[in-house]
């Protein structure tokens, strides 16, 4: 009898000694900051697998604030504005794209990003010719503004063109004109920049907000100029290297390249397929 007693007071006391020896064990763990090890991989987990559903920068904010008075996981929130960095220096390249007489983008390309420039138009109508892809309507944006702050106004007039579109202007050039010259003043279906989402054509008032030569010698064609490449933007068929471009000379026409290469670019006179070899891909 007394041996059973015993025995029974020895396991009665079992559970308490295991609750005792659970609850060391966490005063140990919370002590220590060992929690947040311990937890750390799974808020990793439903972070790394939240990420390519919602990669919005507003939500990462707001459970940034919340989490981060209590628990230190300070790097997890730091690493998350890092994705957008690579997904903006992936387009980068995209915008040195070459598009010319030889090289023809497939008639299914659209490019990504298309937006419609919060600038002066020459014309109402046609929505799609008002868009450039994002970065270069920001910057087309950015160039208007300076030039107005020093008195110039400029009007854009088209910039993307779908490949069908481009097939209907082509088209109607060679029939108003014939092929020949057709060749020399557009591009056919393809071929055309404007499919890029990075060309604008602009004008101003002084031209009768036409596509005209003389646009280059008027004070708003000189001051584009003298200052695009600093908003990324170069003149990209021009003066005296038509042989090159296989282009009349197009004072109006804008492409966006970034300020880099468009620095480049306009510091030493280059055409953006002398740049490309030059400085990119020696066998473009
Ligand atoms: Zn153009």
């Amino acid at each position: 009898m007394k041996r059973r007693k015993k025995q029974q007071q020895r396991q009665r006391k079992i559970p308490y000694l295991v609750l005792i020896l659970v609850f060391l064990a966490a005063v140990i763990i919370i002590k220590n900051n060992w929690l947040d090890e311990l937890l750390a991989p799974v808020f990793h987990f439903m972070e790394a697998a939240g990420e390519p559903v919602n990669a919005q920068p507003s939500n990462s904010q707001d459970e940034k604030e919340p989490i981060a008075p209590e628990t230190p996981p300070v790097p997890e929130p730091e690493e998350e504005p890092q994705p957008p960095e690579p997904a903006e220096e992936e387009p980068e390249a995209d915008y040195l794209i070459l598009v010319n007489k030889e090289i023809a983008l497939p008639e299914d390309f659209v490019p990504p990003n298309l937006t419609i420039p919060n600038v002066r138009f020459s014309q109402e109508g046609r929505a799609e010719i008002k868009h450039l892809q994002a970065a270069a309507a920001q910057a087309l944006e950015a160039m208007f503004a300076a030039a107005e702050e020093e008195g110039i106004i400029l009007y854009a007039v088209s910039g993307y063109r779908s490949y069908a579109l481009q097939k209907s202007v082509y088209n109607r050039h060679v029939q108003n004109s014939g092929q020949e010259y057709a060749d020399r003043i557009s591009a056919r279906p393809g071929h055309s920049e404007h499919q890029t989402g990075l060309a604008m054509d602009i004008t101003s008032k002084s031209v009768g907000f036409g596509l005209k030569t003389k646009f280059g010698e008027t004070p708003e064609g000189q001051w584009v100029a003298e200052n695009a490449h600093r908003f990324g933007f170069i003149i990209r068929y021009p003066k005296g290297k038509e042989d090159l471009t296989g282009y009349n000379y197009e004072p109006w026409h804008l492409r966006y390249v970034g300020r880099e290469a468009a620095k480049t670019i306009y510091e030493n006179d280059l055409i953006l397929e002398e740049y490309l070899r030059q400085y990119v891909d020696p066998s473009v």
